[in-house]
């Protein structure tokens, strides 16, 4: 197997090379340019193991240069952080639909079980390859990624990492859990400006070759976290396996009956390692993309358009506020190959935009991907909906997304397991307003509000945030970024 450029094959390496890059040279994502395959047995036998035992098992498969024992050590690691004891918990939500909680873990979003992972991997690959010297993550976020970041690198031996957010962008518990953040090798900035702002100054950062020459005088090296690091898909594919393998533990399939996923989608990450698992033999019929009013990726699945020349929304479910969706890329190399990869990215970068016929179109279908849209009151009533059913299940803005989703997507055939990728509390404001219809504005003390209105408790790490001293009040003009952050790097 290796680990191929999705715009020009004759670029590979193999994973810990992938890890370490990042990004491939020549600006496309490392994907791989061949399946492993999962047998019906190797599946049924995951029904006894530990998530970080079957973690392990799906990982070797997919990241060929590790050796076993260390992926065993860092799942076991990595998840061990997780509050519940099944780390994704797959519980029956009504309707025929299951949710797969990927929330339980230290940041209660369901990037923890990627960021938990990408530390141990670099550490280890960057040991691998030679690469002596400290590496420093810079991350550029909209709320959920630089928390889960922050939580992974912290205190990470030869790393340092630094997280830009936008000053007045984020829901007030996203903030108090970066300012609060703890570790000796972390730095939280706020960025007068909005998450485009954020994100361009970072990128900025990386493709100063003087600022990276002189980082490198010092031994230092710039790497990023975002989900186009392979490191951070990979890990992702495993919970689609543990989700099928609780359903046949639970008696609700049989061992080979298809089952539907629906995935709450931003950057195309988390449903492309669903295909990735579909791909290597799990048996998946339907992947069902969720989008919010942000809906470029239902335009493009419905009409074969791609089309980022439109407005940025602001939406209850903010982490799915995105019009370029990186990870889509793998699945166009995966599908049409490196010719078509280069040429259509290339139209991305020029118009915005790119087309991919009826052809390629009809050949999505065929692998079974479909999508549908919903907006914030949907959502809100989806929340309620469930809520007020038979389950009393309570989902977060992102995952009521999806649960509507599935909803459109239909049920009665198959199973359907939606990923639940936030907990309700991490969106305090919105839950309220959606279960009660009044505005609430407000910081940690909605926690509460929602704890007496629901009878769940608040995890507890968010629970305890009022109480944190906050250690990162810095608010930098975007034009500062570059210097703050070598001035800090250096320090
Ligand atoms: C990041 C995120 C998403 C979107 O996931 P992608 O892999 O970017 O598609 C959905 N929900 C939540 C809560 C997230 O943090």
């Amino acid at each position: 197997m290796r680990y191929v450029s999705s715009r020009n094959t004759a670029i590979y390496t193999d994973a810990p090379g992938a890890v370490l890059a990042g990004l491939a040279p020549d600006g496309g994502l490392f994907t791989v340019d061949s399946y492993p395959f999962f047998t019906l047995d190797e599946i049924n036998g995951l029904i006894n193991k530990k998530y970080s035992e079957a973690a392990a098992f799906i990982l070797s498969r997919f990241m060929e240069g590790y050796d076993n024992e260390e992926l065993s050590l860092f799942t076991e690691q990595a998840y061990s952080r997780f509050s519940h004891e099944d780390t994704a918990r797959v519980v029956y939500a009504g309707e025929n639909t299951w949710s797969l909680e990927l929330f339980h873990g230290p940041t209660c979003a369901f990037k923890d079980f990627a960021l938990q992972m990408l530390p141990r991997l670099l550490v280890s690959a960057a040991k691998k390859k030679g690469a002596a010297g400290e590496t420093v993550i810079l991350v550029a976020t909209s709320g959920d990624t630089g928390k889960a970041a922050l939580e992974g690198f912290k205190d990470v031996e030869g790393t340092k990492i630094g997280v830009f957010y936008p000053d007045g962008g984020v829901s007030q518990v996203q903030r108090l859990q970066m300012t609060t953040q703890e570790g000796g090798n972390v730095n939280v900035f706020a960025v007068k400006g909005n998450f485009d702002d954020a994100q361009s100054g970072v990128k900025a950062i990386f493709n100063d070759k003087e600022l990276s020459a002189r980082l490198a005088k010092s031994g230092k090296a710039l790497s990023s976290a975002n989900s186009i690091n392979w490191g951070r898909l990979a890990p992702q594919i495993a919970y689609y396996f543990w989700a099928y393998s609780r359903l046949l533990k639970q008696g609700a399939i049989k061992l080979g009956d298809k089952v539907d996923f629906c995935v709450p989608t931003g950057n195309f990450g988390n449903i492309l390692a669903g295909y990735l698992a579909k791909k290597s033999g799990l048996p998946i019929e339907r992947l069902v993309c969720a989008s919010n009013k942000n809906d470029v990726l239902t335009d493009f699945f419905e009409s074969g358009i791609y089309d980022r020349n439109r407005p940025l929304y602001q939406t209850g479910s903010p982490s799915m506020d995105i019009l370029v969706s990186s990870n889509l890329e793998r699945l166009i190399f995966m599908l049409c190959g490196e010719e078509k990869t280069r040429e259509l990215m290339g139209k991305l970068s020029a118009d915005g935009r790119y087309e991919i016929g009826k052809e390629i179109l009809a050949k999505l279908k065929d692998e079974g991907f479909v999508a549908f849209r919903a907006d914030d009151n949907a959502a809100a009533e989806e929340i309620n909906a469930r809520w007020n059913s038979d389950e009393k299940y309570l989902c977060d803005p992102h995952t009521a997304v999806a649960m509507k989703a599935a909803r459109m997507a239909g049920t009665a055939e198959r199973p359907m397991i939606v990923a639940s990728t936030a907990s309700p509390f991490k969106f305090a404001s919105v839950m309220l307003e959606a279960l009660t219809g009044e505005k609430a504005d407000g910081g940690v003390e909605l926690l509460e509000k929602l704890e007496k209105l629901t009878g769940h408790k608040a995890p507890a790490q968010l629970a305890s945030l009022g109480e944190k001293q906050e250690r990162f009040n810095k608010v930098i003009e975007k034009e500062d970024m570059s210097a703050e952050a070598e001035r800090w790097i250096n320090k």
